[in-house]
């Protein structure tokens, strides 16, 4: 049943009811989209991943086909059935670097807290099935105190990542006691809270939220708390959104943004452009643009190797650098994030170096000249 706005009656602005009235099939979304075009491959892929998009996501589709960068990325497609001999389940190899439930640790002055394994909406490019949509097995409180004992005997470890699933849909008291927690550990000094809840589902930063996630760097010797949204469409930053990125900046609460490159959602210069610019304007960090994973269900959103740098050769010769993320990959299997710049150098010859803008104008760059000597 529609209202007068156009939307339908269900998911009010109250943040659990948008996850309880979340449309879990296709054949479910069409209530929304009555002129949606349900196929069994769809029904196929919806049985073999999850699906969950909230009203509020729904209300940023324009078209309700896979043209629709919003739709295109919550909505199952027959591409998801495509079995790629090189898909993995675990495709950043994180499974045999958890050395206590719940964490994970890839590199040596970082963690990953796996916290939660719903979603709010399943993103159709998630590298992380084999957590997101499983039954629910949040952290228990003795996983978290496992974890926390574990940190303790690794001073090394200063930064961890809650992770999930979307840790953020967990209740309140949860998430305080998971920051309290992790505050608790004296070598923890950032803490970062990892979630797509920004975009589909801005309404769950609530005041109290708000302030639960600003009150560790409150405290005199308390960790930094950052927020790592991720953002694929300048579409998701919906007034709702940057209204809820306003209030965790306004609080103290830095909000960064990832943003995973995906065909036919955001692969030319102008989409992400508009992208990064926005979140710069809303004083969000774009930090990363990432390669797909080699996950399974998702050859039909991932871009040939060559298109991250070339766009970002674009990008840089119409942004200013804080605006700019870096383009990264992780290699399958683990190994940590590779960075992929934009040639710049095109040729080194005695004497110099031949470089090219993102315009792709060419500069002769002289090295020191050698008579002048130096001071060491
Ligand atoms: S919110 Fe994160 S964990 Fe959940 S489906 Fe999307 S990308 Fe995966």
């Amino acid at each position: 049943m529609k209202n007068e706005s156009g939307k339908t009656g269900r998911g009010p602005g109250d943040w659990r009811g948008q996850m309880r009235a979340a449309w879990r099939s296709p054949d479910a979304l069409k209530e929304r989209f009555p002129s949606m075009r349900v196929t069994d491959a769809m029904r196929a892929a919806a049985a073999r991943f999850p699906m969950a998009v909230t009203p509020h996501y729904a209300s940023l589709v324009r078209t309700p086909d896979f043209s629709d960068p919003v739709f295109a990325q919550c909505v199952p497609s027959p591409g998801e059935l495509v079995e790629a001999p090189w898909a993995s389940a675990d495709p950043l190899g994180e499974v045999p670097s958890t050395p206590v439930p719940h964490l994970v640790r890839r590199y040596p002055d970082r963690a990953v807290l796996l916290a939660a394994t719903s979603c709010a909406c399943y993103c159709r490019h998630c590298f992380r099935k084999r957590v997101s949509g499983a039954p629910d097995a949040a952290i228990s409180p003795s996983e978290l105190a496992a974890a926390a004992g574990w940190l303790r005997t690794r001073p090394e470890v200063s930064d961890v990542l809650v992770s999930g699933g979307d840790p953020l849909t967990l209740s309140d008291s949860r998430i305080r006691g998971i920051l309290e927690t992790l505050a608790s550990v004296p070598s923890v000094r950032v803490v970062r809270v990892g979630s797509r809840l920004p975009a589909v589902l801005p309404q769950r930063f609530t005041p109290a939220l708000v302030r639960i996630l600003a009150a560790p760097a409150r405290r005199p010797g308390g960790p930094a708390v950052y927020l790592m949204a991720h953002f694929n469409h300048a579409r998701e930053l919906s007034p709702e959104s940057l209204a809820a990125m306003r209030e965790l900046v306004d609080r103290g609460v830095p909000v960064c943004s990832q943003t995973v490159l995906l065909r036919g959602v955001n692969d030319d210069a102008d989409t992400l452009e508009e992208l990064f610019r926005a979140l710069y304007h809303a004083r969000i960090r774009p930090y990363y643009l990432f390669q797909s994973d080699l996950a399974p269900g998702i050859e039909h959103l991932r871009t040939p190797l060559e298109t991250g740098p070339r766009l970002m050769r674009e990008l840089r010769a119409r942004l200013s650098g804080p605006a700019l993320p870096n383009f990264c990959l992780d290699p399958p299997g683990g190994g940590g994030k590779i960075e992929l710049s934009p040639d710049s150098v095109v040729r080194r010859s005695p004497g110099a170096t031949l470089l090219r803008n993102g315009r792709g104008e060419e500069f002769l760059y002289p090295d020191p000249d050698p008579s002048a000597g130096g001071v060491r």
